[in-house]
């Protein structure tokens, strides 16, 4: 983009990511000199896989339940830039919302709009993107502070962190300001993959891979209900995955790296009671115990690829003869469908993840400006910080919010 600064700036943004972007323009609207430093080709690459390509940027239902992380923190900066501040924000920048059950996307249906407004708004404020710059390192000096790229070198007044943890690192966030980052004295929340699925056992994950359901999901750690979800459930190969197995991820993941036992107990039939199900079975053994087999039991209810191996999972064969098959083993079989309990070994890879949990202390921040507690001005935003989000625009809204907060803060 533009060339490089041989100035004192103001203020150097790392990090072309979400919350980078938003803390360039927030500090450059308020007249400060910035510039951003990105180690990829382009900005905002992550934004443009958002939402399945369509970029769901914030939610009606914003409050701290959904979020990880240090809620006193979290509320504090949503209280400084909410969604409806997100919104304004966006229909300034030329970007019109579009609603769908409380889950916001722009109007275009394409997350690249987003990346264009944000490049445009840049643009205009004069803050140009430093690209194929990548940090590798940052230490105070008598200006403020020094930071080397591979490169060049550049000297400011204020850093903001953006740089995101090790999620989807193919889209930019490697880790690489980690050392960087625990060399200034900040320690690090274990960082391990979320929104993503998990390997499992306690069913034949091979033969239902592909199979998509409705179910009702439910988080064990160490045996106590830890929480619950419904939603798509996505059976794979090597375990679970989809929408509700994101919601759980954050928990589930943390349990896993402390060596805690993590269950999942699957209800596949939500909307069928145990009672009605039985009944169906009395029903269906009564019209044809003599000719069919045990698979006919659940026929029509569920997923053919789940059948055998839900039957199996309750102790039946799908070829005995359904006249063999005994009220009490019916029980059982429904007792498995509804609470179909498997272990979780581990969790996918970072680049399987949409989001990590873990990051950057939040004790070592002040929680008003997300400047370091450790060194002044040092300013933190998004991903980098202890803070993660469930699945649904709330991540987004996490680094628009952190953003701007830390725009707000160097001015
Ligand atoms: C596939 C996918 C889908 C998603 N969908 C949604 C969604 O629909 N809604 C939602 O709310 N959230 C979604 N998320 C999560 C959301 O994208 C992130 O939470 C958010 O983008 C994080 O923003 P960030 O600015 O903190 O970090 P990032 O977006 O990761 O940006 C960090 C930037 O810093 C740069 N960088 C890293 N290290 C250095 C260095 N040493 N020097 C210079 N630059 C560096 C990186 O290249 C990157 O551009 C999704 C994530 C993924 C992967």
């Amino acid at each position: 983009m533009s060339k490089k600064s041989t100035k004192l700036l103001d203020v150097i943004v790392i990090g072309a990511g979400a919350s980078g972007m938003m803390a360039a323009i927030t500090a450059a609207r308020r007249g400060k000199s910035v510039a951003i430093l990105e180690r990829m080709n382009k900005p905002g690459k992550k934004i443009l896989a958002t939402g399945n390509g369509k970029c769901n940027f914030t939610n009606n239902n914003m409050d701290t339940s959904r979020f990880h992380g240090n809620i006193q923190l979290i509320q504090s900066v949503l209280d400084r830039f909410s969604k409806e501040d997100t919104l304004s924000f966006f229909h300034e920048i030329g970007i019109w919302p579009k609603e769908k059950n409380g889950y916001y996307y722009p109007n275009s249906g394409q997350a690249v709009s987003v990346v264009e407004a944000f490049n445009h708004e840049l643009n205009r404020l004069h803050v140009p993107v430093y690209l194929e710059q990548e940090v590798l390192d940052l230490f105070p000096d008598k200006y403020g502070f020094r930071i080397k790229t591979v490169q060049t070198s550049y000297t400011c007044r204020n850093v903001i962190v953006a740089s995101g943890l090790l999620a989807a690192s193919k889209l930019g966030s490697d880790g690489s300001m980690f050392s960087v980052i625990k060399e200034l004295g900040h320690r690090f929340v274990p960082v391990l993959p979320a929104l993503c699925g998990f390997y499992a056992k306690g069913i034949q994950f091979s033969k239902v891979a592909g199979v998509r359901c409705d179910a009702n999901l439910t988080l064990k750690i160490d045996g106590d209900t830890a929480t619950t979800e419904h939603g798509e459930l996505q059976l794979t190969d090597y375990g679970i995955s989809g929408i509700p197995v994101f919601q759980i991820s954050s928990p589930a993941v943390r349990a896993l790296y402390e060596k805690k036992t993590v269950a999942v107990a699957i209800d596949f039939l939500p909307e069928i009671s145990s009672e009605m199900l039985c009944t169906e079975f009395a029903l269906r053994m009564e019209r044809s115990k003599t000719e069919e087999k045990a698979d006919r039991l659940l026929s029509g209810l569920l997923n053919q690829k789940l059948i055998p191996v839900l039957l199996k999972y309750a102790g039946i064969h799908p070829n005995e003869m359904l006249e063999n098959i005994t009220s009490e083993r019916m029980e059982r079989l429904s007792a498995g469908i509804h609470d179909c309990q498997v272990t979780l070994e581990k969790v996918r890879d970072f680049e399987f993840a949409q989001v990590c949990t873990g990051g950057i202390r939040t004790e070592e921040i002040d929680e008003k400006t997300l400047e370091s507690r450790l060194l002044s001005g040092l300013y933190f935003a998004g991903e980098i910080l202890d803070v993660d989000g469930i699945c649904g625009g709330y991540n987004l809204q996490w680094a628009w919010s952190s953003g701007f907060v830390a725009g707000c803060s160097v001015s």
